[in-house]
């Protein structure tokens, strides 16, 4: 295919994003915007449910490249995963959350809140990750409260316990640990106990379920917090997109929520505003 830009691929259908001609443009595009400095963040506030404040902010991975244009996270990153690229985004990612953090120190310190970053399950098997964080956190002299790292469910499937010791040093640090997608990767409720999360994210997909006509979507999510609870884990909701489904999530006690109804991702400024002065809608 001769165009340069991506969105003529998508004129394909769904299995042409898994098409090797794709992914080998799509791999290419991402060393460019690396070394174009075409990256760049966006922040989704994440709410507390008792008082609707900002308590976080997840950081989400954006492109302005114009050949990466229609083409997101969802599908670069796994790409990004599969051409041995993701480790130089991920320590991107977090560097530029750093500065962010380091350039807003002041405000910060004032207006405290927590930076979730996704973390690829690549990490896991990287053994300089945990030495570039802490180089990272010591150069940018950034409390580790505030930061808390993503993982997805899936991540854990076929963790080894060297994986799951380099995570609770991690935690030792006093960066927080949150299990991502929950719900999707098949882990066992009892098999939670092992893994040194602070966090748990319910995925989008259950969050869906909840609408009056389904009782059996209010009864899995009951069933989420209650085991989260007893695992002492704080609970968050993503993809909440609806007045219904928050007032379930706020029904049923779980901690924080995020999700369109509230807030879509923001660049910094207007992420920055809305701490400075919350919705008053
Ligand atoms: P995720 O970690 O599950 O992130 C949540 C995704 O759901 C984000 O999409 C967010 O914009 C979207 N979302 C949140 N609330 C709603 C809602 O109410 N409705 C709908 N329809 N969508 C909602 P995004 O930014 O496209 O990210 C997709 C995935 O890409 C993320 O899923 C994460 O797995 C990955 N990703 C994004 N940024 C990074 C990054 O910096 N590093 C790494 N390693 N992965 C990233
Ligand atoms: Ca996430
Ligand atoms: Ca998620
Ligand atoms: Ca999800």
């Amino acid at each position: 295919v001769k165009s340069n830009n991506l969105l003529s691929f998508q004129e394909f259908d769904e299995p042409f994003s898994k098409n090797i001609y794709f992914k080998k443009k799509v791999s290419e595009f991402i060393k460019e915007a690396l070394s174009n400095d075409e990256f760049y963040l966006n922040y989704m506030p994440i709410y507390d449910t008792k008082n609707l404040e900002i308590k976080a902010f997840e950081v989400l991975l954006r492109c302005s490249s114009e050949s990466m244009k229609g083409t997101g996270p969802d599908v670069f990153i796994p790409i990004a995963e599969e051409y041995n690229l993701i480790r130089v985004i991920d320590l991107w990612v977090i560097e530029s959350t750093f500065k962010n953090i380091k350039n807003n120190y002041d405000f910060l310190m004032k207006t405290p809140v927590v930076f979730c970053i996704n973390i690829s399950s690549e990490e896991l098997k990287n053994p300089l990750f945990k030495k570039n964080l802490v180089r990272l956190l010591d150069e940018y002299e950034i409390p580790p409260e505030w930061i808390e790292l993503e993982l997805t469910e899936t991540s854990f499937v076929e963790i080894d316990q060297k994986s799951i010791d380099v995570l609770s040093e991690i935690r030792t640090l006093g960066v927080n640990l949150s299990l991502d997608d929950f719900g999707t990767g098949y882990i066992s409720f009892n098999q939670l106990i092992n893994y040194p999360v602070n966090n748990l994210k319910i995925d989008k997909s259950f969050v869906d379920l909840l609408e009056t006509e389904n009782e059996s979507g209010e009864m899995i999510v009951r069933a989420i917090l209650s085991m989260a609870d007893s695992y002492e884990l704080h609970t968050i909701a993503e993809g909440v997109e609806t007045a219904e489904q928050y007032a379930y999530l706020l029904e049923l006690g779980c901690h924080y929520v995020q999700g369109y109804l509230l807030s879509k991702p923001l660049s910094w400024p207007l992420a920055k505003a809305l701490l400075i002065e919350p919705n008053t809608e």
